[in-house]
């Protein structure tokens, strides 16, 4: 299995109401079935705009992505 990162999906708090998929930029998550599912993990940028739109809480990132860190200038 591939180490993509991608959001949590919590099933049984899911409403399937499908706005992740519509809102979803990369086309990374699609309904499956009648349930979301991250179709295409390597595309998914983390943006956090499914977990955004998500009425139910259903669908979160786990991790927050910062920038490196600025390096010190040397003395
Ligand atoms: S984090 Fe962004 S790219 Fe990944 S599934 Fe959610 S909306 Fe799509
Ligand atoms: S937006 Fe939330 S409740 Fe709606 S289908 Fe996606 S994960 Fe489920």
């Amino acid at each position: 299995m591939d180490d993509w990162l991608v959001p949590d999906l919590n099933r049984a708090a899911c409403t399937r109401c499908g706005l992740c998929v519509d809102y979803c930029p990369t086309k990374a998550v699609e309904m499956v079935d009648g349930a979301p599912v991250i179709v295409r993990p390597g595309d998914c940028a983390y943006c956090g705009q499914c977990e955004e739109m998500c009425p139910a809480n259903a669908i979160a990132l786990s991790y927050e992505i910062r920038p490196p860190a600025t390096p010190r200038p040397k003395d």
